[in-house]
């Protein structure tokens, strides 16, 4: 019996440098304040520059002194000047600053060139132009060593193939973490088209160049300016244009995202108040990318074109327009926007499916696989995703969160108050504390202790059931037994459900009950004998699970801080360079402590470690074949059936995960192709596959066919009471509840 899980969406909201400037320049321009840009920009991206003239007016909310001298900052080489009568620019000691991404992508080493102005305004003056122009040429797309969690992010990029340019390129002033309005007039080659955020007001081809205007009146934290060789698709979808631009025209594909852009906006129209923007666009890049802009997104051209992304990712970025590039991050306060798109999309559509439970599992076996005691950080230090732990915490402990605050208050209020936070947040920097009093407000209580214990406070509770019996009361029976809390450090404030199966019941009996202490002693009062009780058998509450209730799947195996990969010896030449080269390439976190050996080197497998064993040859495979047998699946030398789909040894890849023998603790997991030419493919897609137990692939690429999680065999939360005497033994838990999911699809 297997269960299915799906993946966790990927992507990256794009975030700016605001952090790092503020701490170089005085600064006189708040986090708050507007200044406007009206720029002019010429491309060539054959030349890999650009020309530019903007015209800026400062805030008239400064103070008369601060606005006769300002700070800001350029990209490097641009050489502004003056076009205003009275304006003075002088020029400042160069600094430097890390290129976004880097940090995360372990590439290292690029730094973005800055340079610093101060620009002297005469009395009374709040606007002056400048123009400057020059080139813009650092993509630094090798990503280097890649982390498998993260998403390669690239400071700007201007040249033959598209051009990228965000505040993090500086390539127009910017003179702190402020916001902006605009309007952006481009010059481009014919055949190009440019996006960039609100409403595009001005199209047309003269001659060799095409014109272009994008106007975005919405206050924004940065200015786009991303496109390249693209054909343009477009429909209405309600008052928002949908649009779609490709590099390869494919009118199939443009129209399935037209169509799945007016479906998403009309749900989240519905759930949560109107989408902020004109327009909204799909913009296929020049690299692979999973980003989401204010009114666009930014997704490779490989992405684009797997059939489930417009129905996964692509929902995800359609809903950062509401958290993120919306109701935009105070990010100093924690990063709130992933976990709740998380929630409203990809937790969304799997209740949509009838799949939430197994999706809530999965997030709570990536926490418990990749977050150690030592790598938990509380919500407000999230900021983003730069490895498994963190993605662990600031996607999956996150949308627990929400989904607890749910349960808390019901459907009604939880969507009443996120339509009130998106309501008056809205083009403002918001964080955890706006939400608190959103909650608050809608529904009336104390929402203080809820958001203190789950929002600043690092870790996860972790229970034990114990002590469970059974009396027969005056009209039915009793059933005690007794909750621990067995982490470190207080105790949490807990709703935990509980579901009793009775005997001759089809359906369970289900409550909660609350925990404000570390010891819970609990009777119930139950109409018929029970035979079963399970704690929170639908992973209602965020919390660290026992390794019972976690099949053995892959996340194990990555997440673990000691890993011995075993080679198989006995295989022939090219098979046994091939996995060489694999292991070389072998996709780890920086933290793990990786060994590789060959099998023969070793009498027996160590019981202190997960363990990578590879190829049909290796010499441990026996062991693997063993643990197998509860699941009920056979491993012949031919090959193996996982859910009735054959996988042969000649033609398929085979990836499963087993306990440990002598150690249930740890876990097994085995990769084995007779296809060379599929080893490198399988190193860079496992990673992506994490909460699964076993996988079968096919071809070179390799194609994934098969995948899929072990039933749990023993959770330490499910607890089985003496049958009554005469009564025959039953076998599954009884049916829960059903639950609606929190809107439909329209
Ligand atoms: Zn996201």
């Amino acid at each position: 019996m297997v269960q299915k899980a799906q993946c966790m969406a990927r992507c990256l909201w794009s975030m700016g440098l605001s952090l790092l400037f503020g701490l170089l320049l005085p600064v006189l321009i708040s986090a708050h304040q507007v200044i406007r840009h009206e720029l002019h920009v010429v491309l060539q991206p054959d030349h890999h520059t650009l020309q530019v003239t903007d015209s800026i007016t400062l805030p008239e909310t400064l103070r008369p002194s601060d606005a006769e001298r300002q700070y800001f900052a350029l990209h490097t080489g641009l050489s502004p000047l003056p076009l205003t009568p009275g304006v003075q620019l002088v020029h400042q000691p160069t600094a430097t600053l890390p290129v976004p991404g880097d940090s995360r992508t372990s590439a290292g080493g690029s730094r973005l060139l800055l340079e610093r102005y101060a620009v002297i305004l005469p009395a009374g003056t709040r606007t002056f132009a400048l123009q400057y122009q020059g080139a813009i040429r650092h993509a630094s797309l090798q990503q280097g060593p890649q982390d498998a969690w993260s998403v390669p992010e690239v400071s700007g990029m201007l040249a033959t193939e598209g051009v990228y340019l965000s505040g993090a390129t500086y390539w127009y002033p910017r003179f702190d973490d402020e916001l902006v309005t605009f309007t952006l007039d481009a010059q481009l080659p014919r055949t190009w088209e440019v996006v960039s955020q609100g409403e595009r007001t001005r199209h047309a081809r003269v001659n060799e160049a095409t014109y272009v205007r994008w106007e975005s009146p919405a206050v924004q934290e940065d200015i786009y300016l991303v496109g390249g060789p693209l054909t343009e698709y477009r429909q209405p979808a309600g008052p928002v244009q949908a649009m779609v631009f490709l590099r390869t025209p494919d009118a199939l594909l443009a129209q399935k995202y037209l169509d799945a852009t007016a479906q998403y906006l009309q749900l989240y129209n519905a759930l949560l108040g109107l989408y902020p923007y004109p327009k909204f666009a799909l913009v296929e890049n020049s690299w692979e990318s999973g980003y989401g802009m204010p009114s666009f997104t930014l997704l490779g051209s490989k992405v684009i074109r797997l059939p489930f992304i417009v129905s996964s990712s692509y929902p995800h970025e359609i809903l950062h327009n509401w958290w993120g590039n919306g109701v935009f991050v105070d990010v100093q306060q924690g990063n709130w926007c992933e976990g709740l798109t998380a929630y409203l999309a990809d937790h969304l559509l799997q209740e949509q499916r009838g799949s939430a439970v197994a999706y809530r599992r999965a997030t709570l076996q990536r926490y418990t696989d990749y977050v150690s005691t030592y790598s938990e950080i509380p919500l407000t230090a999230f900021r983003t995703r730069h490895s498994a732990a963190t993605a662990a915490i600031g996607y999956g402990k996150a949308l627990m969160f929400f989904h607890m605050l749910r349960q808390q208050v019901g459907d009604d209020a939880f969507i009443r108050a996120l339509q009130a936070f998106y309501r008056d947040n809205l083009f403002q920097r918001a964080n955890f504390d706006a939400l608190h009093r959103a909650f608050a407000s809608v529904t009336g209580e104390d929402m203080s202790e809820v958001f203190q214990q789950w929002v600043t406070r690092p870790g996860a509770p972790e229970l034990r059931l114990s002590a469970a019996t059974v009396q027969p009361d005056g009209q039915g029976y009793s059933l005690s037994a007794v909750l621990n809390q067995v982490q470190p450090g207080p105790a949490y404030r807990l709703q935990v459900p509980l579901a009793v199966s009775l005997q001759g019941q089809e359906q369970a009996w289900q409550t909660t009950v609350t925990m404000a202490e570390k010891r819970l002693e609990f009777t119930l009062h139950l109409p018929a004998q029970p035979w079963r009780v399970d704690v929170d058998p639908e992973f209602d509450f965020f919390r660290r699970l026992h390794r019972e209730e976690i099949p053995p799947a892959l996340t194990q195996l990555f997440g673990a801080d000691k890993v011995l990969l075993l080679l198989p010896a006995a295989t022939i030449a090219e098979l046994k360079q091939g996995y060489r080269q694999l292991a070389q390439a072998w996709p780890q976190a920086a933290s793990q402590a990786l060994e590789i050996r060959w099998d023969q080197e070793i009498e027996a497998l160590p019981t202190d470690r997960a363990i990578w064993l590879l190829g049909w040859e290796n010499r441990f495979l026996p062991e693997v074949t063993t643990a197998l047998t509860p699941y009920g699946v056979g491993l012949t030398p031919e090959g193996v059936h996982f859910e009735g789909a054959p996988l042969t040894r000649a033609q398929h890849a085979v990836v499963l995960t087993v306990r440990h023998p002598k150690n249930p603790q740890q876990t097994l997991a085995w990769v084995a192709t007779q296809n060379v030419a599929a080893l490198p493919g399988l190193g860079r897609k496992l990673p992506h596959y994490g909460t699964y137990s076993f996988l079968g692939f096919a071809g070179d690429e390799p194609v994934n066919i098969v995948k899929g999680q072990w039933s749990v065999l023993a959770s330490p939360m499910s607890v089985l009471l003496a049958p009554a005497a005469g009564n025959p033994p039953q076998e599954a838990a009884a049916q829960l509840a059903p639950r609606r999911p929190l809107i439909s699809l329209p």
